[in-house]
């Protein structure tokens, strides 16, 4: 999609601080992080929300938590802990459509969440 933010991430012509990347998947640094570690894992086909996700994308979403578990191995938090988080629409506070999985980590993360 030419006018999606993260659509242009991954074009590149929007920078980004790239962690991870594969042949399904890229992540990048949150530009608000609200942890030590936050990265959004997004898939590099456009889907705007999971209420978009049809049966065939099944195994793209499934490379989003593939991805998690790589990049908290990388950056050394798998056995600590981490959260992912994907927000579906604007009472859950999804601000860019365009799915993304939130991986945060590096400090104590409260439950339930706001
Ligand atoms: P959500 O509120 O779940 O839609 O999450 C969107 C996230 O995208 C927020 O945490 C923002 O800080 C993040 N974000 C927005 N623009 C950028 C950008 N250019 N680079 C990195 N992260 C971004
Ligand atoms: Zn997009």
């Amino acid at each position: 999609m030419t006018d999606c933010l993260f659509c242009k991430i991954i074009k590149g012509d929007i920078p980004s601080d790239k962690v991870y990347e594969d042949d399904t998947v890229y992540a990048f640094k949150d530009i608000n992080a609200v942890a030590p570690h936050h990265y959004l894992i997004i898939p590099k086909q456009h889907i705007a929300m999971i209420n978009d996700v049809q049966d065939g994308d099944a195994k793209t979403m499934g490379r989003l938590f593939v991805a998690a578990k790589n990049i908290a191995k990388q950056q050394g938090f798998a056995e600590e802990g981490y959260r992912t988080v994907m927000n579906c629409g604007e009472a859950a506070g999804q601000t860019v459509f365009h799915v993304h999985l939130h991986l945060l980590a590096g400090r104590d993360l409260s439950w339930p969440p706001g």
